[in-house]
């Protein structure tokens, strides 16, 4: 038997919550560092279309990196397994998310993983459509029905805020651009990039969407494959390898779900065919987790058993 009610999950909110003040706000993109490093909210979203929720819930979080797991999933179904795992590779790195060391000492300077920003960037200039506007459509449309919420759009401050000092993303765009690994115009790429990590939702949306690739693929109200099952296997394996930066070792071995975090403090997870779990919680640990996020996963997945190991 898993969670029951909000009053159970609240007071897991609560007890997690009181290792916010150790962590400490993504600032490098100035805009989320407005955010409130003491919030916390929570939300299990059930394939009989419960719903439970606890904490700030009425906040928005910008998905950032959690957007990769699913800029991935679309380009694997626009352009399919050998064309994206030419661009890109399926292995861990061990590294920070925005390193560019490995790139330089690979033989195929082609990034490691979808989840390190190299990657990420190599994916999203998959995304087909004639122009910005139309690739970044096409993505929130996709989100839109993952999430079962049409009104999910971006927050044009935090894209306008990422656009304007991502200079390391740049440096990466160019050295993959030297490489062929990418042929469109930089900037035109970080536009585009910048304005996926800016989507934006509650925690809720993002447990709906955990959902998802909890259910292989599956909508849990239409019962259509939104995602082949293939998809959600990969994209599955990957938040698994490499979804929690470089803490997806330690994640794994005290969590052991499916789940990919982002510097705005989200964490999006997917209990296999169980349910799907949306955090928010802005202070992040040192590997750039959110700090509450990581301690409340700790605990529920201690309390009803999740680990898939
Ligand atoms: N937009 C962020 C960046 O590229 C995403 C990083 C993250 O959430 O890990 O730096």
């Amino acid at each position: 038997m898993y969670c029951q009610s909000n009053d159970e999950l609240l007071e897991l909110v609560n007890e997690a919550r009181k290792v916010a003040k150790d962590g400490k706000v993504a600032d490098y993109i100035p805009a989320l560092g407005k955010a409130n490093p003491g919030d916390l909210a929570v939300a299990i979203h059930y394939p009989d279309g419960t719903c439970l929720s606890a904490g700030d819930i009425e906040r928005k979080i910008t998905l950032q990196s959690i957007s990769k797991v699913i800029s991935l999933a679309l380009v694997l179904m626009d352009r399919g397994y050998e064309h994206v795992f030419h661009h890109v590779g399926m292995e861990p790195t061990g590294d920070p998310f925005n390193s560019i060391a490995k790139l330089e000492t690979m033989d195929v300077a082609k990034p490691l993983n979808p989840m390190i920003n190299a990657g990420a960037l190599a994916v999203t200039h998959l995304i087909i459509g004639s122009n910005v506007a139309e690739r970044l459509q096409r993505l929130l449309k996709f989100i839109q029905t993952m999430a079962g919420n049409p009104d999910i759009g971006y927050c044009q401050e935090v894209a306008q805020s990422e656009f304007e000092t991502a200079f390391l993303n740049r440096a990466l765009c160019y050295f993959l651009k030297e490489h062929g690994i990418i042929k469109e115009d930089v900037e035109q790429l970080l536009d585009l990039y910048t304005k996926q990590c800016a989507i934006e939702m509650n925690c809720l949306d993002l447990a709906r969407i955990g959902l998802v690739f909890a259910m292989d693929g599956v909508d849990p109200d239409s019962k259509a494959q939104v995602i082949p099952k293939d998809v959600a296997r990969i994209c599955k394996t990957f938040m698994v390898t490499c979804g929690m930066y470089n803490a997806s070792g330690e994640f794994a071995i005290k969590i052991g779900i499916p789940a990919k975090s982002g510097v705005s403090g989200g964490i999006m997870g997917a209990v296999p065919r169980k349910f799907g779990i949306g955090v928010f919680g802005p202070a992040l640990d040192e590997k750039g987790n959110s700090i509450a996020g990581i301690k409340f996963l700790e605990q529920l997945s201690r309390n009803y058993s999740l680990s898939m190991f």
